[in-house]
């Protein structure tokens, strides 16, 4: 085994890490953790520290870690053949069975699922198949995206740009010219202080009914939503968006995207987030709960309506100009297969009802009423708490004063991990599917202890 120091300076001198602080990280001015190990809800250090992991990864690893079905499934997978290509009718038993038992899962109306490596390339995909989509239709000027602030999307040149937060953007050239933003549904932050919540959906209405209208509906092809807002605070809509919002978009002809990359195969405490909020999208993104991250793969899966004209196009061009070498990578599509079984056979999703349910309002409970928390807010196994300096005029803190992030390292120093939202004071926590009472318990704890050691 290296020694750690040798690791230490291995890591700064080689190791570009994503969404870091490039020149603080290299002259060891931030901190590195080596992960070498994980059972169940927690992970345990280089240095023999456990912690327990209350966001799952990055809201990935739903099945907890150390599943050794998985990581036999992989095995055999790789032993028997690692590898070959989707392209041209070519599959495995792994990636054809997998296939199955997401068309079983996904909502109706839905007909297949093509298969990428991440949650980015699969919403490339869907833009991609959109533009396809209009261009057979013989519309080609109907092709501008439309996307939420504070929407998450990933991070290539479309995707990057879909996604609605400002660090995503700034130094990149970004967003291209075919995305245009619309108002976030977030309520806590972005209504007025007397506004009803219905009020707050009439507004977000009428909203996308400008834009749209600024724009040219004609020239509109989709809006991309996640169910519930993630990486921009974790915040559920407020009640009747999803209702209304399908409602403008139907009347305009314009496409819908559940981006389910956070809420597929089960973190709202039903399989999709669309089931739960009666959405009816033309394309669907999975990815991280699809194998619960014990082997990079996603899909996009599209509605009947869709593959209709898909199909129609291929007959007059040829073969769909689009494929990734690791489209239904074996070991990844082995990985979703044994995952999906272990959802099943450990009710995994009825535990996200019942024990996200208790973290939710245990912490509402122990949170709810300190002077510097303005929300705590979730559904499902997904719960936020969202800080402010004045709880009664609802006056947020500057970003220069890290309350978050100091919140976030001061209770992973007692060994819970949460998320310090990107943007806002927000801790969010998206803890793997298994998370027992006395787990959740722990978490609310600790998390209060931590908020009153920073805010008092
Ligand atoms: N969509 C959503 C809703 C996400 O949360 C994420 C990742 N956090 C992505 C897309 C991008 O996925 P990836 O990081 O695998 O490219």
């Amino acid at each position: 085994m290296l020694r750690n120091d040798q690791l230490d300076q291995w890591d700064r001198e080689n190791f570009f890490h994503p969404s870091t602080h490039l020149g603080q990280f290299a002259r060891g001015e931030a901190p590195n953790r080596v992960i070498n190990g994980g059972q169940g809800c927690h992970i345990e250090d280089r240095d023999g520290n456990r912690f327990l992991d209350a966001f799952a990864g990055l809201y990935c690893v739903n099945v907890g870690y150390g599943r050794q079905e998985i990581a036999e499934a992989i095995a055999a997978q790789a032993r028997e053949l690692a590898y070959y290509h989707a392209y041209v009718g070519h599959g495995t038993e792994a990636s054809i069975t997998l296939s199955k038992m997401i068309m079983d899962r996904a909502p109706k109306g839905m007909s297949k699922v093509y298969f990428g490596m991440s949650g980015s390339d699969a919403n490339e995909t869907n833009v991609k198949l959109i533009w396809y989509y209009n261009n057979i239709l013989g519309r080609p000027e109907k092709k501008k995206i439309i996307s939420r602030w504070r929407g998450y999307h990933g991070s290539g040149l479309m995707t990057g740009s879909l996604t609605g937060l400002e660090l995503f953007h700034k130094k990149f050239d970004l967003p291209l010219a075919q995305v245009v933003h619309t108002e976030a549904p977030y309520y806590f932050r972005r209504a007025n202080l007397d506004q009803t919540e219905a009020q707050f959906v009439a507004h977000c209405v009428a909203e996308l009914e400008a834009l749209i209208a600024r724009e040219g509906a004609d020239t509109i092809a989709a809006f991309i939503g996640e169910p519930v807002l993630g990486t921009g605070g974790i915040v559920p809509p407020p009640a009747g968006y999803w209702a209304a919002i399908q409602e403008v978009l139907r009347k305009h002809d314009i496409l819908l995207v559940a981006d389910e990359v956070v809420t597929g195969f089960g973190r709202l405490g039903t399989m999709f987030g669309s089931d739960h909020y009666g959405m009816t999208p033309d394309l669907i993104t999975i990815a991280k709960g699809l194998t619960s991250a014990y082997a990079p793969l996603s899909g996009s899966i599209v509605s009947d309506r869709m593959w209709k004209v898909l199909e129609q196009g291929t007959d007059e061009n040829g073969p769909i100009g689009h494929g990734w070498t690791y489209s239904a990578h074996p070991i990844g599509a082995a990985a979703g297969v044994a995952n999906l079984k272990l959802l099943d056979d450990l009710n995994l999703i009825a535990n996200n009802r019942d024990v996200g349910g208790y973290l939710n309002r245990g912490m509402a409970e122990a949170l709810g009423a300190h002077a510097n928390v303005g929300e705590v807010r979730g559904e499902g196994m997904l719960c936020a708490v969202e800080f402010v300096k004045d709880r009664e005029n609802r006056i947020f803190f500057d970003a220069a004063d890290k309350v978050g992030p100091q919140i976030s390292a001061a209770l992973a120093a007692t060994g819970v991990i949460a998320r310090a939202m990107p943007q806002g004071d927000i801790l969010g926590f998206a803890p793997p599917f298994c998370l027992t009472k006395s787990e959740a318990d722990e978490v609310i704890h600790k998390t209060t202890k931590a908020v009153q050691s920073v805010l008092g």
